[in-house]
């Protein structure tokens, strides 16, 4: 564990469990994104002088314009990607600062992140290594086409918004499989895509707020 804001209080178990409180009150019931919530060390995905606000529910700035997805909508979008059932190989589309990917990778067999940004990407790298959180896989690219090369996925989640239902990005799903993302410019939803022998499901969920999906890589 790194020491350098230990001892204060806001890592504390207890910060913790009022946070995993707090996603029960909001609905959150699958107990082992509950406890991958749990685990997974929020403060040291975010700027120390933030620190102390990574168990609010709050989503918070992670530079170059981008934010860390408040608890409740990691949760969420990791309890429907599970639906109860035990994850293997999963992509994320936008990794940031890595916060959703360690979340993944409590909760799945093996996580495959991509992120355009290139500080971003070797921050997130680095703190996923340091974590040793190594079923965690983080590439630097534009990853709106996703990853075909390693396809199928028995999960995507995109954590930034698409204009629309991306197309092709279904294609590299598994039968059985689901895809979890934001679609939407001013008024976003989040969707849910299942894939089955008989083809594709769409599913409109709730009401959410990302960031958008950018082409190209910076
Ligand atoms: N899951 C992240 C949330 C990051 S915000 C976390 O836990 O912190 C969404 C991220 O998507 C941003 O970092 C943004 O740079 C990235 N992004 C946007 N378009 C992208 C693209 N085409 N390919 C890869 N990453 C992209």
């Amino acid at each position: 564990m790194n020491m350098r804001i230990t001892g204060i209080g806001m890592t504390s178990p207890r910060t913790r469990l009022r946070m995993i409180e707090r996603l029960r009150e909001q609905g959150i019931r699958d107990e082992a994104v509950l406890a991958a919530m749990y685990e997974v060390p929020r403060h040291l995905f975010v700027d120390e002088a933030l620190a102390s606000r990574a168990y609010d529910d709050v989503s918070l700035p992670i530079n170059f314009n981008q934010t860390i997805s408040q608890p409740y909508i990691v949760a969420r979008m990791t309890e429907i990607l599970r639906n109860g059932q035990p994850l293997g190989k999963v992509l994320e589309i936008g990794t940031g600062c890595g916060y959703q990917a360690a979340v993944l990778g409590q909760v799945a067999k093996e996580v495959q992140t991509i992120e355009r940004i290139q500080p971003l990407y070797e921050r997130a790298r680095k703190q996923l290594r340091d974590l040793k959180m190594r079923n965690i896989s983080v590439r630097y690219g534009d990853g709106g086409i996703g990853l075909p090369e390693l396809a199928p996925f028995d999960g995507i989640i995109m954590a930034c918004a698409a204009p629309t239902l991306a197309a092709g990005l279904r294609e590299q799903l598994a039968l059985g499989g689901r895809m979890v993302m934001p679609v939407g410019m001013q008024e976003q939803w989040l969707y849910l895509v299942e894939r089955d022998k008989n083809g594709f499901r769409e599913t409109r969920l709730e009401p959410v707020k990302f960031v958008p999906l950018l082409t190209g890589k910076a």
